[in-house]
């Protein structure tokens, strides 16, 4: 299924508030709300979207990331959405209180007491044929979660602490009954955690983590290609409660060459050379990676055929050597030619044919098969 764009589900512009964006998710909610529209799927489905966009773009982290790298980037760093109702309630059952005044839960957003590893982060960089071949060290800049200085992460404003739950003791679990069975779910109020945040850090919403600007230095082996990544240990989103930073995943991209094309470790590319340099033989420059280079031409050499220059190519990653480069010879007929040109090959065009009169010529194969 296409993901439709948040901001589009939402109905409200990319730079909207936080604000503008609570406001449009109350409308859709109260729309959509499934109490509301009991057997609709079409409204069950248009709340699902709604209460996925809204969970994104609620939060300033998984907006940032959202804006970008888009679906993907969430999906990467670990979101996957809401799996059915119980879910959307579960986490946002206090903003429905809020909305529709129905009492009951009252703790903020998720606040796990246990320690959590950061999120991994996607980056993708662009880079040329040439700095793929030689690997080179690239600047990158992309904004992170990083623990909020504020509550030190904890999601709590400064001198106060999160609270033990009421609804379950600090359990984190509470009992429900269902006809016959008692079943035992996570605790709607505190989301299994045993306690919320009552007073969040105004610095961070609760979140315990800030968006913030951050430039690396990635270093691009030589010999990569599209494709390929390159993990940054511990450079992905803060953890939580304590727990490690995720990891920095750099995808490579290498861009198309005007010249080269890449075949594995070779490169390929195409050179022009006229009749009489096919004829005659003849030593040419080619571009390689590393500038020009002398390349003989073969006398006799035909249309199509290939030369190659050995370790010319791009390096193997694990440092063995380098591929090669191939030369393919493309014999060009000219399409203007001057007074004295014409002369010749009218003059060369006899000579064939007498040849062929004699049986040896040029047609000689094609016509005595
Ligand atoms: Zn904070
Ligand atoms: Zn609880």
């Amino acid at each position: 299924m296409i993901k439709r764009d948040y901001y589009e589900v939402l109905g409200v512009s990319s730079n909207a508030s936080d604000e503008e964006i609570k406001k449009a998710y109350r409308k859709s909610a109260l729309k959509y709300h499934p109490d509301r529209n009991p057997g609709d799927k079409e409204c069950e489905e248009k709340f699902k979207e709604a209460s996925e966009a809204y969970e994104v773009l609620r939060d300033s982290e998984k907006r940032g990331l959202y804006d970008r790298f888009g679906h993907d980037g969430l999906k990467n760093s670990g979101f996957s959405g809401f799996s059915g109702f119980e879910d959307i309630f579960m986490s946002f059952g206090d903003i429905f209180e809020d909305f529709f005044g129905l009492g009951g839960f009252g703790g903020r957003r998720r606040n796990r007491s246990s320690a959590q590893r950061g999120d991994d982060l996607k980056y993708d960089i662009h880079i040329s044929l040439h700095e793929a071949a030689f690997g080179i060290e690239k600047k990158i800049e992309l904004k992170k979660g990083i623990q909020c200085p504020t509550c030190s992460g904890n999601g709590s404003e400064p001198g106060t602490s999160p609270e033990t739950c009421s609804m379950c003791n600090g359990a984190g679990k509470v009992k429900q009954q269902q006809g016959f069975f008692s079943i035992v779910t996570a605790c709607p109020r505190c989301h299994g955690n045993g306690s919320y945040i009552s007073k969040p850090c105004k610095k961070c919403s609760g979140s315990g983590k800030i968006l913030q600007k951050k430039s690396l230095k990635v270093k691009i082996p030589a010999g990569v290609e599209t494709g390929m990544k390159l993990r940054l240990v511990q450079e992905g989103e803060s953890g939580e409660r304590g727990g490690p930073p995720g990891d920095l995943y750099v995808f490579i991209h290498v861009n198309e060459d005007p010249l080269f094309k890449r075949h594995n470790n070779d490169i390929v590319c195409q050179i022009p050379i006229s009749f009489s340099q096919a004829a005659l033989g003849d030593e040419i420059e080619v571009p390689t990676l590393n500038g020009r280079e002398k390349l003989k031409i073969p006398k006799g050499i035909q249309s199509g055929e290939l030369l190659s220059i050995k370790g010319a190519g791009i390096p193997y990653i694990n440092g063995s050597g380098r591929g090669n480069e191939i030369i393919q010879v493309i014999v060009k007929t000219p399409e203007k030619i001057s007074k004295r040109q014409e002369e010749l090959f009218r003059e060369l065009a006899l000579l064939e044919e007498e040849q062929n009169e004699k049986g040896k010529g040029f047609f000689k194969n094609i016509f005595n098969q």
